[in-house]
């Protein structure tokens, strides 16, 4: 029980409330101890002077009843001693009447002895020592005590004069214990009064100074003790008055003061205990509820503190909330910039991500949710070629012109060139070609940033819930397929997306995973195809094409999977490993032969490649002229300056350059002014559409001028027949490549490639 109560005060002080009411009501408790020692002790002190001062008045007030009893014993004895008849019987010794005068006076004056001495010291009518009495008497000493029996008596003497003193007229009256108790009644207060002859004073009491008041303590309690002279009639005999004051007994006046003061300390303790506990909660409880709304705060609501209390508290409490405010705003500026794009303003890919999430949520058939997913076409280009601030300008102009037009639609940009439009609620019959139209009208257009016109275009892939996909992250995933197939589509397209893409994209998956694996493996073969000069009449050289023997799908052509190794960066090695084959291949063959290796944008972009070019030569001895590399207009899409650099380093190293697909990508001829190639490789689509007339007869016969203005050989790809191998020549084209004259054969059989291709020109020629 005590210990649980113990443990219950324990935890009550444990609240800073308690602790400070605690701490109030100890020093109050404290203070009130002190206030009623101080107060009693002062009381004490007073009391006893008090009773000091009592006993000293009561001592003046025994001397006075003393004095007046002798003065009336004086009184009366005088009557009797000038009493002609007494006189008389005195002068006559008629001793039966002195007696019967004496008798009738000790009862008049109320006194224990009447007696007369004479002159001898004798004694008539009583039981005096009259001897004892004679020197005093003699001196002239009327008053004074004497000792009767045992006891003490007061005494008063008259002389008897006849007309010469005769003797004296003694009159006694005794002091014993019932007497003087009788005088003590006299007296206001409760004093004791004793009066003893010096020799039968207790020791403790023969000690103290005569007159002044001293303490005793003999086992009754302390008391206070005066002990003063009384004048002696008798020779031998002094007498003493010891007047006794119990302090107990003077205290006990003040109990009442006592109780009242101890009621009043309980009061104001019990009093201030109360006020400490209103204030320790005034101080306590609003800190305990700051304290809670801190702890909410921390939880995640927003809880804000009344301003209310003393002072300090309020300022605490407003301070509060000012921290609070300043920290939701902070978070509000601290979420805004982790959703927006500095640059356009607009929501960023996460925040897309977010509204797309709460978008198909709500998705139903007839409340569609569209998202487009639009990548800038060539911007890299756009950047490189007129500056980042122009570049910049560009996807400011891109996020305006959505935002304009699609003033519902959430427009944010994903990074880089990438932006995505959200559509939600779109009912079931609307027709969404209509958007993707709106979309490629602000899409493709000649903007104007800083005055300055620029033609933009952008891929857009279009993807449509729940159809298309169920959830946020399904439907953004099916618009970049979309858009991945817009962007191969060509440029400036849109495309929606259909589930062939889907399959499309994890087969590419699949083959991306085969194709590190056949890397490792060494599952790559080159084969040659040989490239034929018509004004020589004989195969001057091969282009090494890859060929890759899938363990389970057999050949699988570069057209499918070098794409995909140059998006996956696998093309580098893989290039590399072509390039040092080709190398190891040709260098066996006749010094005539040259060997063309394809080498891919991400290549040329890539370190080290003039290096592996160097080492390919050196490590299978190959003469660099006899090694061509064949690149593709669109190496100079991004950084031109670079590839500018490259390709002179293959120059410098003796190697020949070709551009290889010429006419399908740009067909900027600028490119053909700003680096001196060997051979430009005219493609394939221009030399088929040779035989069905139109303006292929008109484009090739201004590149083969060009290019022989510019000293560059040219090559017509994709010749399948003589016929068109007779164009060729009448166009004035060098060099032509094609199935006429063989399809790619393996290493193997190059050799007897190049001897049956001879002998055919010789059987022609022949013919
Ligand atoms: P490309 O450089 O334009 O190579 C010529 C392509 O045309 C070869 O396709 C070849 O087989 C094909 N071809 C040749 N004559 C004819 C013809 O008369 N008619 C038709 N229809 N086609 C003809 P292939 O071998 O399938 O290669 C496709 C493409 O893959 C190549 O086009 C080239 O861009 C790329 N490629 C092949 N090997 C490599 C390589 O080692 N590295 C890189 N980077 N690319 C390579
Ligand atoms: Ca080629
Ligand atoms: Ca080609």
């Amino acid at each position: 029980m005590f210990a649980r109560s113990k443990s219950l005060i324990g935890l009550r002080v444990r609240s800073l409330g308690s602790r400070i009411a605690l701490v109030y009501v100890v020093l109050l408790a404290i203070l009130m101890v002190a206030t009623l020692f101080v107060a009693n002790s002062s009381i004490a002190i007073f009391a006893r002077e008090n009773a000091e001062g009592d006993l000293g008045s009561n001592a003046r007030v025994f001397d006075q009843i003393i004095a007046s009893r002798q003065s009336q014993m004086a009184n009366a004895g005088q009557v009797v001693a000038r009493d002609f008849g007494f006189r008389e019987a005195y002068a006559t010794g008629d001793t039966d009447t002195l007696i019967s005068a004496l008798q009738s006076l000790r009862d008049r004056a109320n006194v224990s002895e009447a007696a007369i001495v004479q002159l001898d010291g004798s004694v008539i009518g009583g039981d005096l020592d009259g001897t004892a009495l004679l020197p005093r008497l003699e001196n002239g000493k009327d008053r004074g005590v004497i000792r009767l029996g045992k006891d003490e008596a007061l005494a008063a003497a008259v002389p008897i004069e006849m007309p010469d003193l005769a003797g004296w007229l003694i009159l006694v009256s005794r002091l014993g214990p019932a007497d003087v108790a009788q005088l003590s009644r006299l007296s206001a207060v409760p004093i004791e009064a004793h009066v003893v002859d010096r020799g039968d004073l207790a020791p403790h009491l023969a000690q103290l100074p005569l007159g002044k008041i001293g303490e005793v303590d003999d086992g009754n309690g302390e008391r206070l003790v005066r002990v003063s002279p009384l004048a002696s009639l008798q020779e031998g005999s002094e007498g003493r008055l010891v007047l006794t004051h119990s302090l107990e007994a003077a205290m006990a006046r003040y109990t009442v003061l006592h109780v009242a003061l101890m009621f009043i300390s309980l009061f104001g303790m019990l009093a201030g205990a109360w006020a400490a506990i209103r204030i320790s909660r005034g101080v306590a409880k609003p800190l305990q509820q700051l304290a809670e709304a801190a702890r909410a705060y921390a939880a995640g609501a927003v809880s804000k503190v009344r301003v209310s209390g003393p002072s300090e508290v309020r300022s605490l409490a407003a301070s509060f909330n000012a921290m609070v405010e300043a920290v939701e705003e902070r978070e509000q500026q601290i979420l805004h910039a982790s959703l927006h794009d500095v640059l356009t303003g607009l929501p960023n890919r996460r925040f897309f991500i977010e509204k797309l999430d709460r978008a198909v949520q709500r998705q139903t058939a007839s409340a569609r949710t569209l998202v487009a997913f639009i990548d800038v076409d060539d911007f890299k280009t756009i950047n490189d070629s007129m500056g980042h601030a122009i570049g910049d300008g560009v996807l400011c102009a891109v996020a305006q012109g959505l935002q304009d037009q699609f003033p519902d639609a959430m427009v944010a940009r994903f990074g880089g060139d990438e932006f995505g439009l959200l559509l939600n609620g779109i009912e079931a019959g609307f027709d969404c070609t209509a958007i993707a139209r709106s979309l490629e009208i602000v899409l493709n257009r000649e903007m104007t940033v800083d005055e300055r016109p620029v033609l933009v275009s952008s891929s857009i892939g279009i993807a449509i819930g729940p159809d298309d996909a169920a959830n946020g992250d399904g439907l953004l995933n099916s618009a970049d397929l979309a858009l991945y197939r817009a962007k191969s589509d060509g440029k400036g397209g849109c495309h929606f997306f259909e589930p062939s893409l889907d399959a499309e994209a994890s087969r590419r998956r699949r083959m991306e995973v085969d194709l590190r694996h056949a890397i490792r493996d060494g599952d790559f073969e080159l084969y040659f195809q040989p490239l034929y000069s018509i004004s020589e009449g004989r195969v001057k050289g091969f282009e090494a094409l890859m060929r890759w023997h899938h363990r389970e799908h057999g050949m699988i052509s570069p057209a499918t999977f070098i794409p995909i190794a140059e998006e996956t960066g696998l093309i580098v090695p893989l290039g590399e490993w072509a390039l040092r084959e080709a190398c190891r291949v040709a260098a066996q063959w006749p010094d005539g032969l040259s060997v063309a290796v394809n080498i891919s944008p991400r290549q040329l972009g890539a370190d080290g490649l003039a290096s592996t070019v160097a080492q390919a030569l050196a490590q299978s001895g190959l003469a660099a002229p006899r090694l061509e590399l064949e690149i593709t207009e669109s190496v100079f899409i991004g950084n031109v300056e670079k590839t500018l650099r490259v390709l002179h380093t293959f120059q410098a190293l003796g190697v020949r350059v070709a551009l290889d697909d010429f006419g399908t990508g740009y067909s900027s001829l600028s490119y053909l002014r700003s680096f001196p190639f060997n051979k430009i490789k005219i493609d394939q689509s221009f030399v088929q559409a040779l035989g069905d007339g139109g303006s292929a007869h008109a484009i090739i016969r201004a590149i083969t001028t060009l290019a022989d203005a510019l000293g560059m050989e040219t090559l017509a790809e994709g010749v399948e027949t003589a016929e068109l191998l007779e164009l060729l020549r009448s166009e004035g084209c060098d060099m032509i490549q094609g199935y006429l004259i063989s399809k790619p054969v393996p290493a193997a059989a190059v050799l007897n490639l190049l001897r049956s291709v001879h002998s055919a020109d010789r059987k022609a020629v022949a013919g």
